[in-house]
């Protein structure tokens, strides 16, 4: 793994916590995109070599919404940027790690990403990511 890419974090509304994060790190979001396979709305800060990811549930079975329901706002995830996702994914496999996706998929932000389930990584969730070269 390289680096930590982003950490996400759960938010109600992304339009309000837009304005809150906008205020505590004094600039703007790069960017807003909506991911409409995993049915959230992300938002992008950028906080030196990495980001700080805000997600807002679009729909009410998705794992956000789960998220806010069972736990509240706060931090979702901690995302790895690494070279290989697919070699990485089989490493971690054979290490023992539960992964969620057994592919890579599309993710916010241009990137493939793969999940590692919280109960094998001490009960955090964990995002790898690699940046889609074109
Ligand atoms: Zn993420």
């Amino acid at each position: 793994m390289l680096k930590v890419e982003h950490i996400g974090i759960a938010v109600k509304s992304i339009e309000a916590s837009n304005e809150l994060f906008t205020k505590l790190f004094a600039r703007e979001p790069y960017k807003t995109e909506e991911v409409e396979s995993e049915g959230v709305t992300t938002s992008f800060f950028q906080m030196g070599e990495t980001k700080i990811e805000l997600l807002e549930a679009t729909k009410e079975d998705s794992a956000i919404a789960k998220f806010i329901a069972k736990r509240g706002e706060g931090i979702h995830h901690i995302a790895y940027e690494v070279e290989d996702i697919e070699k990485e994914m089989e490493r971690l496999s054979n290490e023992g790690f539960t992964l969620l996706n057994q592919t890579p998929k599309k993710g916010a932000d241009n990137k493939l990403v793969c999940f590692l389930h919280p109960k094998t990584t001490n009960g955090v969730l964990i995002e790898l990511c690699q940046e889609i070269k074109e």
